[in-house]
């Protein structure tokens, strides 16, 4: 978590990082039993995401309530069945191509759902996100906010806009050592993410990014 520093408005449960400022959202007592709701995890490459959702999700475990993860089938690195974050944390994850096939998979008794790589899915991520809530689950998402010209990645924007709790996480500038909000991508390619390369990006902030870059 050392990597990390967070400004949220947040669904964090514990003290785990130092140099996160929370509010402690609901983890069984905040909301009315029964309720769902939907929290968002984003930031740049680098910022911690996985290792955040892995977090709330074993806490959930450990609280013996039923968890359900999902990454995109695209995404191929570390390994097939596992969500890994860069720190080598994992969590048992199930594959999926599309939202609707998400949706299909969740199980009856399943409390909390893991999203991670929410920019890969396409946008009926939205909609299922709320379904799942409107359902009684409790919906935790992760994902790229913006690509690598700094634009905004759907679908996290309007996942953002539905959520009741935002977490955003920030890397470390490899340049100058701020606060990072951005990937740079180090090579030319025109492919809106560079899968399974995460050589060829690294973290920076606003000042040191360069969108033109890639093409040089
Ligand atoms: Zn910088």
């Amino acid at each position: 978590m050392d990597s990390l520093v967070r400004s949220d408005i947040s669904a964090l449960e514990g003290g785990a990082a130092a140099e996160a400022t929370d509010m402690h959202a609901p983890e069984n007592g905040g909301h009315a039993r029964g309720r769902g709701w939907i929290e968002v995890i984003c930031g740049s490459m680098f910022s911690g995401k996985s290792e955040e959702l892995i977090r709330r999700l074993r806490r959930a475990k450990i609280a013996r309530q039923k968890v359900q993860v999902f990454k995109p089938r695209i995404d191929d690195r570390f390994d097939e069945d596992h969500i890994v974050s860069h720190s080598r944390q994992r969590i048992s994850s199930q594959r999926v191509m599309t939202s609707t096939e998400l949706y299909a998979a969740v199980e009856p008794g399943t409390r909390v759902v893991g999203i991670d790589e929410a920019q890969f899915y396409d946008d009926d991520l939205i909609d299922v996100s709320q379904r799942l809530a409107a359902e009684g689950r409790r919906v935790i998402i992760a994902g790229l906010d913006q690509d690598y010209l700094g634009r905004p990645f759907e679908p996290i924007p309007q996942l953002l806009a539905v959520a009741e709790y935002i977490t955003k996480t920030l890397a470390i500038c490899i340049q100058c050592g701020a606060p990072a909000n951005h990937s740079q991508r180090l090579i030319a390619s025109e492919e809106r993410v560079v899968v399974g390369a995460e050589d060829v990006y690294e973290a920076r902030c606003r000042s040191c990014f360069d969108p033109g870059l890639h093409h040089q």
